[in-house]
């Protein structure tokens, strides 16, 4: 049953919508009509809806139609990498980044406004955590990019800043409006989640069955050196996480990519390769190694080029599938929550 007082019409499923568009008096067809120019043709403006009759319009409009607004953009000059800054409708900020790939256009976006999550090298989260985004938030930021370049998203990274996780039924509702054949109908597969390894959540996100990627943030091979970077390390040990990603693996068939963050002196030494090949061994996984971003609030840096190389060859050598993810819009505040923070330094 949807609540007459729930405004947010661009999160509701294609079965909530059809219920509102009854509740408000409408004929059944205008539900079909509605969800394919939000979430199709991903209209920015609701007088775009030249089929609807103007009053319905209106009630739209009155309704809160969940719009993001262009607050800043950064272009990287090197590789067309774009870095959004977008307001909400609250005033609070979230960072988009639209990535031009070979096999096509990926976008990173947020899951929260700030993030409670305390990574050491994060910036996201020194501000902690804000609000949640709804699906709406997020479906806009990938309509909205795509509205603003004219182009066609085929892959989307929930990378940005937040644990989406930490915001677990809005990131299902989002993936699963996405995936809606009368809607975007993006395939799950495009889908990759990134996460600081939230157990229990993982387990459940297991049992939906969804064919996207999980990405489990590691950067360490052991406990003790994991706690150092992430608090939640304290919570979760490396063994329940794996136990949790063999389960995800059994039941979807997806192979699991493990993000390892490269950082100078702390996790990127020949033994720290060793023992983090140790412990993937005969996991069907992909590891992405990600030399550190410094962050100005932080003194952790990443190690030089040939440090970075070793720890791949290492990897490599024991048969762990391995790659050093390609650094895009290196000229632009690139860091996750670096554009965001700056620009809420300086309101
Ligand atoms: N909360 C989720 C997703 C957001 S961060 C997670 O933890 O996975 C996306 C990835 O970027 C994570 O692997 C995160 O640890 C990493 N990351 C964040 N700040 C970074 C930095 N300064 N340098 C390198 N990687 C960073």
């Amino acid at each position: 049953m949807v609540d007459l007082e729930t405004t947010d019409i661009k999160s509701m499923y294609y079965n909530e919508l059809e219920e509102y568009i009854h509740n408000i008096g409408l004929p059944a067809f205008r539900t079909k009509q509605l969800f394919s120019w939000m979430h199709e043709k991903y209209v920015g403006n609701v007088d775009e809806m030249t089929n609807l009759p103007k009053d319905m319009r209106e009630k739209i409009k009155e309704s809160g139609f969940t719009v993001l607004e262009e607050e800043t953009r950064q272009v990287s000059k090197k590789d067309g990498t774009v870095k959004f800054l977008f307001k909400l409708s609250d005033g609070q900020m979230i960072e988009t980044v639209f990535m031009k790939y070979s096999y096509g256009n990926s976008i990173c976006i947020s899951s929260q406004a700030g993030c409670r999550m305390g990574c050491r090298f994060c910036a996201s989260t020194i501000g902690g955590l804000v609000r949640n985004l709804s699906a709406s938030e997020m479906l806009e930021q990938v309509y909205a990019a795509m509205r603003i370049t004219g182009e066609r998203i085929s892959n989307i990274v929930i990378m940005g800043t937040g644990e989406p996780l930490d915001n677990y039924d809005n990131v299902l509702r989002f993936i699963r409006l996405i995936t809606d054949e009368k809607g975007y109908n993006l395939s799950m597969r495009n889908i990759t989640m990134s996460t600081c390894g939230l157990v229990p959540q993982i387990l459940k996100l297991a049992d939906e069955k969804l064919a996207i990627t999980l990405a489990i943030s590691l950067h360490a091979p052991n406990d003790e050196k994991r706690r150092k970077l992430m608090p939640i390390a304290e919570k979760y040990s490396i063994s329940e996480i794996l136990e949790a990603c063999k389960r995800y693996f059994e039941i979807t068939g997806r192979r699991i990519s493990f993000e390892y963050s490269l950082v100078k002196g702390q996790n990127d030494s020949r033994e720290d390769a060793l023992e983090l090949s140790r412990l993937l061994k005969g996991l069907n996984s992909h590891v992405n190694l990600i030399p550190v971003n410094s962050i100005e609030e932080r003194d952790y840096e990443k190690g030089d080029n040939n440090s970075i190389q070793n720890f791949k060859l290492v990897l490599e050598k024991n048969s762990i599938n391995v790659t050093i993810r390609r650094s895009v819009g290196s000229d632009i505040d690139a860091a996750c929550g670096q554009l965001r923070r700056k620009y809420s330094i300086k309101v």
